[in-house]
């Protein structure tokens, strides 16, 4: 039997993340932006009324009264009639395991470096010049060569300015511990992890980058 759809009800696509995040409040205590966007490991890959797709963004929020606060990520699911699966992982504990993880990332560190390119459009118009002052001054001969020259120069593949992606000699994980809070933050950015916590103890999945659905993720 198909589900009832509630008829007649426009649901906005996608409310606007900052609605779920607390720290925009005017509190007396300003909260630096959550460190992680991660994903919920407990409805992971179930496609479940709340969360269609089966990838369901979990949100910072605040648990608790005012002097016991304690910050949670919790599950939120996803799709225009979104609910969480009721899943949290208090911040403090996936923030410290998700540090410890990526400190001890071995693999070297690459960087990208900016290369310049080869502008041959410059050297071709020296040589059209040339050309022009030797047709004048009658060097008919060396005005051909400098034609000929321009001609075999434009038949050149020229390189266009790209970005090189170089190694380093440290690891990603050293890099890592290297940044500060900010810095760490934008560097997970592109990294969400999928996390649940189970017996206690907080376990922590990486969602590989090509992951269909991650794309929209992105814009929560
Ligand atoms: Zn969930």
């Amino acid at each position: 039997m198909p589900q009832p759809v509630a008829a007649g009800r426009a649901y906005p696509a996608e409310p606007p993340a900052i609605s779920y995040d607390h720290s925009s409040l005017p509190t007396p205590t300003r909260h630096p932006k959550a460190l992680l966007r991660p994903v919920c490991g407990q409805c992971f890959g179930i496609k479940r009324d709340g969360c269609t797709d089966g990838i369901s963004p979990m949100y910072r929020m605040w648990r608790g009264p005012r002097r016991q606060r304690v910050a949670v990520y919790r599950c939120f699911g996803h799709g225009p009639q979104r609910s969480g699966c009721g899943a949290e992982i208090l911040v403090d504990e996936l923030d410290r395991a998700v540090i410890v993880l990526l400190s001890v990332d071995m693999r070297k560190h690459t960087e990208l470096v900016f290369v310049a390119g080869d502008d041959r459009a410059e050297q071709i118009s020296r040589l059209h010049d040339q050309a022009a002052d030797a047709m004048r001054q009658g060097d008919y001969e060396r005005s051909i060569q400098c034609m000929k020259d321009a001609a075999e120069l434009e038949k050149q593949p020229s390189a266009r300015p790209h970005w090189d992606e170089v190694e380093r000699d440290i690891t990603r994980g050293q890099h890592f511990a290297s940044l500060d809070t900010d810095a760490r933050r934008e560097y997970l950015a592109k990294w969400r992890p999928v996390a649940r916590v189970e017996d206690g103890q907080v376990l922590i999945e990486h969602i590989p980058s090509g992951l269909p659905g991650l794309q929209e993720l992105a814009r929560d």
